[in-house]
This record gives structure tokens, sequence and C-alpha cells, in this order.
């Protein structure tokens, strides 16, 4: 006897893992330099030299058994000081340590805080393209998943489709930005507006609708474009923060939950954060990696290498006649699918050995992602495979 859920879940790899699964089977084959995987967000940046030169400082000045330690449930109380310093003096946003959850990573901090906002019937937004494990995130917490339409075709938000999809049964929606799979930063005024429609739709309801913010890609911004910090525009945000992105540890598995002090019921919420984190066996974030962050929670990546792929793509792809929105964050690019069908798209795309992620999983059909957290060279040498596609649909 198995819970059913929990089987199609792991019986059923996501097609993302399918296709990075299928570049390695055809990189033994074909060769590496043969195969243009554009399927998983891995970052391509080393991690900063300064986190590894703390790992190595750490080991060496620490008591071991201080390093590997088991911490405080909630996290190191230093970590979580110098979290509070940093967003102080970014956004000037009055942060305490107490507010901070030390968690795994945005993925576990997402179930986590969807299973403590969940009560019977609840329900959470997701607004399309939507990084497709938010669906089973919150299934799994209990509550229904529903999914606001994209705006295509520049992936801000369709307020008046949120306004009709609003319930008093609606606990939460999810907010990532920049956005996985299309790149988008939503703009203040898009994000003031839908704290407007929010705040009123709250008062109505008779309780709080938060606003859960996935911010893995938060410091992943171009060309100067600025991310708004949430919770200075809606104070019902739960940030959900990961290093995995920022400093390229996607393997290491440490973020935090912040709940602000002007949240409604923000102690309650946060000891419910706790209680689900708890619930899901979490004991503490890895030890060693808290006092990394601790000493590197200041530090910003070098978008250098990113950008130049972004850019080389945008240009390269509209040039051959590719639509899509101006990917100003993260690392993606959500494309319009030549033909209409990003399934027959990509796979065909597939036949030579070019693997893009079909927009299906990301709640918006006819797109196609691409990860471009990749070699320049391998860039370069996959555009004339682009330009091949294309031509059979002109
Ligand atoms: N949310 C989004 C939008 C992501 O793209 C990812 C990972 O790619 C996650 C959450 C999970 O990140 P983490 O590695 O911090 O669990």
């Amino acid at each position: 006897m198995y819970n059913e859920n929990a089987y199609a879940l792991g019986a059923n790899r996501s097609c993302i893992r399918d296709l990075f699964e299928y570049g390695r089977s055809r990189a033994a084959v074909v060769g590496p330099e043969n195969v243009y995987d554009y399927s998983l967000g891995n970052p391509s940046i080393p991690a900063p030299k300064a986190v590894e030169q703390a790992i190595r400082d750490i080991l060496e000045d620490t008591d071991s058994l201080l390093i590997h330690g088991y911490t405080s449930a909630v996290g190191d109380a230093a970590l979580r000081q110098a979290i509070a310093d940093d967003l102080n003096a970014r956004y000037a946003a009055g942060v305490e340590a107490e507010d901070l959850f030390i968690g795994c990573g945005a993925a576990p901090e997402l179930t986590a805080v969807f299973r403590a906002l969940t009560v019977p019937g609840a329900e959470i937004l997701a607004i399309a393209p939507y990084f497709p494990e938010y669906k089973p995130f919150v299934e799994e917490a209990g509550a229904a998943f529903r999914v606001v339409p994209a705006d295509v075709p520049g992936f801000q938000i369709r307020l008046e489709a949120v306004e009709e999809m609003l319930t008093e049964n609606t606990a939460a929606i999810i907010v990532n930005s920049p956005n996985n799979p299309s790149g988008t930063v939503y703009t203040a005024q898009t994000l003031k507006a839908l704290a407007e429609l929010l705040g009123r739709k709250s008062r109505e309801y008779g309780h709080p609708i938060y606003i859960v913010s996935d911010e893995p890609y938060r410091e992943l911004a171009y060309d100067g474009v600025q991310v708004p910090f949430l919770p200075l525009i809606y104070p019902n945000t739960v940030v959900c923060y990961s290093y995995s992105k920022s400093l390229s540890l996607p393997g290491e598995r440490i973020g935090y939950i912040y709940v602000p002090k002007a949240a409604q019921d923000s102690k309650a919420l946060y000891a419910a954060i706790a209680g689900a984190a708890r619930a899901m066996g979490h004991v503490c974030a890895p030890s060693l990696l808290q006092k990394v962050v601790a000493r590197c929670a200041h530090l910003r990546p070098d978008l250098h290498s990113y950008d130049r792929n972004r850019k080389a793509l945008y240009e390269e792809l509209t040039a051959m006649g590719y639509e899509m929105a101006k990917p100003d964050g993260a690392f993606y690019l959500f494309i319009k699918a030549p033909g209409g069908d990003a399934n027959a798209f990509s796979e065909r795309a597939k036949q030579k050995d070019l693997l893009l992620v079909p927009g299906d999983g990301f709640g918006c059909p006819g797109y196609f992602r691409i990860c471009y957290c990749v070699s320049y060279a391998m860039i370069q040498k996959s555009l004339p495979v682009f330009r091949e596609l294309i031509a059979e649909y002109m």
C-alpha cells in the first residue's frame, strides 16, 4: 500500500528532467559538443571566489563540531542578522533577524508557506507562465491550484483575470519576478495595481490574501532594471528567497523565508511556517552553508556572461523572426513556437539535438523555454539550427 499521488509524482519525471536525461544520453552517442541543451536552469557561472574562500576559512578556523552540528531550526542567529542587515541596507525595509526563517532553498520554503496558509477549501493562484513545481507543492499542501491566464505577449499580469479568479477561499497568489520561464520582471506599476486589487479584495472577504513572492532570481536583472521589493508595496507578502542562482549554489540548499512584521498575523504566520516545515521533517538548513552565507549575504553575482548570452540570443533569434518578450531578468527566454504547436516544434528541434522545453508545463502552450545559462560557444554553434528550424515554417 502506498500513496497514489506520491507515486504519480515520483514515477513521472518532469518534462525538463526528461529532456535533460535525453541530452545526456545523446551526448554519449554524438559527443557533448553536438548537443545544444537549453533545458535545465543550472547556473553556469561559478560561485563567487569569496564563497569558496569562506568555506576554506570556516573549515580552518572553526571547531568542527560547531561547523557540522545542528543549528536552531529557524536558522543561525548570525546568519539571520546578516541577511536582515543586507535587506535593510538595500531596501530600508525594517527587517529584523526574528522575521527570517532559514530554509533549504526556495522549493521547500514555498512548500512550507503553502502548507502554513492552507485551510480547508483554500485556493492558491499562480500566474501563467509559472514554475511547474508550484502545482504539486500547492496540491500536496491540500489547496486547490488555480492558474491566472498569461498576459501575452508582454508577460506582465492580467489584473482583470486575477480579479475574476479571486474568491473568499483565495489564501494567496504566487508572484515570481524575475520570472521563470518568461524572463520578465514585473514592473512597480503592475505590482502596485496588484497590491491595490488584493487589498480591496482582502477587505471585502475579511481576511488577508497573501502574496507568496518566489525570489530565486531577485539578483538576476539586466540593463539596470530594478526588481521591486514586494513587502514595501504589499505588506501581506511572504518572501521565499534562495541562494541557488544568486550565489550559484543550487546543490547546497540554502535560502530564507521573510515574514514582514507589517503582515497581518505575522507572528502566528511565522510560527505556522515553522510548524509546517517541522511537519515536513525540516531540522535545520545545512550548517556549513549557513556560516558561509553569514559571511557572503552581501555578495551579488557577476552577470556578465549571462548578459552576453541573453543579448546574443535575443538579438539573433528576433532577427531570424522568433517572437519573445524582452528578457529583463533570470536566465530564460520564452519564445512563441513557430507554427503554434510548441510540442511539435520542440520535437523537431530535438531531432536536430536542440533541446527546448515546451511551454505547456508552464501553463502557457504555444511557447517554448530556453535556459541560457550555457556556454557562449554552444549558443554560437546552435544558431544555425534555430535558423534552419524557423525556415521550415516560413
Ligand atoms: N522557483 C523558481 C521559479 C525556480 O525557477 C526554482 C528553481 O529553478 C525554484 C523555485 C527552486 O529553487 P531552489 O533551488 O532554491 O529550491
